[in-house]
């Protein structure tokens, strides 16, 4: 299966999962550059997917259901209007007419009840793993948080991560204030500022570059305990410590 980006708002990223004539949606918060895309490729409407209730992923379900009805899945432990297939931790979203299957993962932290889907080597995974950044915690525990990202990583080095937003710029502004001297990062850097310059993506990504680069997945990493006790002025015991700084810090960083 093919997988394509629409934008939409200032920085969102709705991603299209498609097989021949069969669009599979994630995160639809706009309706109109899907409903553009389904027309202009006479494509339909296979399923639409949401990782959490927040409205710039979800905002267009109802219009698109008014002119391509179509199952919804949706986390089990949300709220959302139009969600017919709520799902949990483990259940598997089977699409039919793309020929696979997408695995569902429970990942609380920026919502209560936030999951990603993972299958066919590429996650989707909302606004929980971003390029090296992840969420804000609006209804979460730093806890949470952390071992939803590690179950995130866990997954093999070369999944593709499809998150949903473009702020990957931002991010390494921040990463580069945690880990100045992280080569890696700092090849992530210039090889972003590149794209971005000529208004390219940086979504999807590599895993393996999110491990090397990314501080909140490396919060066990001494330098990156290091960086995140020296901020705050404390002792910080254990990584899921250090992971709830360096988001505090991530907070208030401009
Ligand atoms: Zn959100
Ligand atoms: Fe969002």
């Amino acid at each position: 299966m093919d997988i394509h980006a629409l934008r939409a708002f200032d920085d969102n990223y709705i991603w299209l999962l498609r097989q021949g004539r069969h669009v599979v949606v994630v995160d639809p918060g706009d309706e109109a550059p899907v409903l553009r895309y389904l027309e202009a490729e006479r494509a339909g409407l296979a399923a639409i997917l949401l990782t959490h209730h927040h409205g710039d992923h979800s905002g267009g379900v109802a219009a698109l259901l008014g002119r391509h009805p179509a199952p919804v899945f949706g986390p089990a432990n949300e709220t959302i209007a139009g969600v017919s297939r709520p799902l949990r931790e483990g259940d598997r979203v089977d699409l039919p007419d793309l020929g696979g299957s997408l695995r569902v993962i429970d990942v609380p932290g920026h919502t209560r009840g936030h999951v990603a889907y993972y299958g066919h080597g590429a996650l989707f995974c909302g606004d929980t793993l971003f390029a090296c950044g992840c969420g804000r915690l609006f209804e979460g525990t730093a806890a949470q948080m952390w071992a939803s990202l590690g179950k995130l990583a866990a997954l093999p080095a070369d999944t593709r991560v499809y998150c949903a937003h473009e702020y990957t710029q931002a991010n390494i502004r921040f990463a580069l204030a945690v880990e100045p001297g992280n080569e890696a990062l700092q090849a992530r850097a210039a090889r972003v500022a590149e794209q971005r310059a000529q208004d390219q993506a940086t979504v999807p990504f590599a895993l393996a570059e999110e491990l090397a680069t990314n501080p909140f997945l490396r919060s066990a990493i001494p330098a990156v305990a290091a960086a995140a006790e020296r901020h705050c002025g404390a002792t910080l015991d254990g990584p899921s410590e250090v992971f709830a700084a360096l988001r505090e810090w991530r907070n208030g960083f401009r």
